[in-house]
């Protein structure tokens, strides 16, 4: 039997670091990541033969679980017809239909083939529409890893970005401004300042990338009126929260309706997808109605919708969300009481679907600076007694863990049981 460490060191001769996306490396985690041969329903099993209870749902789109029947039976009847036309095809249009009945702020909605390529795209439609080229970013938000959008504060409310990466270029970051998450005040004086020279406010309306932080009452309103107020677009990132933290989403949750919206993970079904749309006037605007440019050679690819469509339509069972919050609510008071039993400073947050641990003594959590200041050694031990345990929690202190309706009561008590040894293990 070839291990994880084994296959590490051989992915690592011709991988960058062994992964094809950073956070898979468990850098910072001490241990090499653990090799997946397959999976089902809420369970990873690893090459050595060891089964976890996943938290991480392939980031996302594994909602009702790993290896959904649905999901893959749509998929194996599509395959036999073709993998890809570069053509139109009926599915695409039955996607579109479903994403607009959904999410109703979406008039038109246009493919994309990740995450990262949809708020790239979402955001050169805002500033092509607007005619503006600044936009408004928040400090930890994620949004995939184009060049307007890795871009951290400069030091002072209102400087220009700074790139967060080499490679981005300084005069394209420039244009970039990055306001703490959960500020209003930010917001506002900000948008006093420079509001009509801004094309839009991207913003992750639960953060999920730097842990699980809500937005505090009145931010996502904010945000909303000054868009209308200064005739900037207001972008929700949902490739998150989409479908997640409830049916229609955040916007459907929190009852703010943004201009452009992007969608990825479970609107794929776990194959490589991602979309953005909106408003009609806004997505006229693009090829080939419009002026502004987007394309993509797979993109609406025939299998990626059928899969997508499969688990889109799953969601919509009655009840669905409701059960999957329950869930996460038993799953997060579990482990609270537990640490509180062990006097293990731990806090936890959600939304719908999604959670976060965060190894604090403050009460919430609510930005970058706090959620940068907990203690990620604490979360360090925790996450390796628990891969022990056989729990699959995201590698990374600033990761939302996911839930799915595949997790049973038996794999939430068997997740608690396993905090309650490795918090003891915490203190010994
Ligand atoms: N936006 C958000 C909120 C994300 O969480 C991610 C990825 O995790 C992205 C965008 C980028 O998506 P992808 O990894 O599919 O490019």
């Amino acid at each position: 039997m070839t291990t994880s460490a084994e296959l590490f060191v051989q992915a690592c001769r011709h991988i960058p670091g062994g992964v094809n996306s950073p956070v898979r490396a468990f850098k910072g985690m001490d241990r090499p990541p653990v090799f997946i041969e397959r999976a089902q329903g809420a369970y990873l099993h690893d090459v050595e033969g060891k089964r976890y209870v996943d938290y991480v749902g392939s980031w996302g789109p594994m909602i009702t679980g790993h290896a959904d029947p649905d999901v893959l039976g749509a998929v194996r009847d599509r395959l036999e017809m073709g993998l890809s036309f570069g053509t139109p095809t009926a599915i695409e249009t039955r996607m579109a239909e479903l994403i607009c009945e959904i999410m109703p702020s979406i008039d038109m909605v246009r493919m994309t083939n990740s995450g990262t390529e949809a708020t790239m795209s979402a955001i050169r439609l805002a500033r092509g529409y607007t005619g503006r080229d600044k936009i408004v970013k928040f400090e930890g938000n994620y949004h995939g890893h184009s060049d307007s959008l890795l871009v951290k504060a400069g030091s002072g409310a209102l400087t220009h970005g700074v790139p967060s990466s080499p490679g981005v270029p300084a005069s394209l970051a420039e244009h970039t401004v990055t306001l703490p998450f959960n500020d209003i005040d930010a917001v506002e004086a900000c948008f006093e300042e420079i509001g009509d020279e801004v094309a839009c406010i991207i913003v992750e309306p639960v953060a999920g990338n730097m842990n699980c932080i809500p937005p505090q009452e009145g931010f996502l309103e904010t945000l909303r009126q000054v868009c209308d107020r200064h005739s900037s677009l207001l972008i929700f990132d949902e490739v998150m929260t989409g479908f997640r933290v409830a049916k229609g989403g955040a916007q459907a949750y929190f009852g703010v309706t943004p201009d452009l919206t992007c969608l990825g993970k479970i609107v794929g079904g776990g194959m490589p997808v991602g979309a953005f749309g909106g408003k009609r006037e806004v997505m006229e605007q693009l090829s080939p109605l419009g002026p502004v440019y987007q394309a993509g050679t797979l993109a609406g690819n025939p299998l990626a919708m059928a899969a997508g469509i499969a688990l889109l339509t799953k969601i919509q069972e009655p009840g669905f969300h409701d059960a999957l919050s329950q869930r996460v609510e038993t799953l997060c008071d579990g482990l609270q009481a537990r640490a509180d039993a062990a006097g293990i400073e731990m806090i936890t947050q959600r939304a719908g679907g999604m959670f976060g641990l965060f190894f604090t003594a403050q009460s919430r959590v609510d930005n970058f600076a706090q959620a940068t200041a907990c203690d990620a050694e604490a979360f360090r031990r925790f996450f390796a007694l628990m891969l022990d345990e056989g729990i699959y929690l995201a590698p990374s202190a600033y990761e939302a863990g996911f839930m799915s309706n595949a997790h049973t009561p038996e794999d939430i008590q068997a997740t608690l049981d396993g905090a309650e040894r490795a918090f003891a293990a915490m203190n010994a």
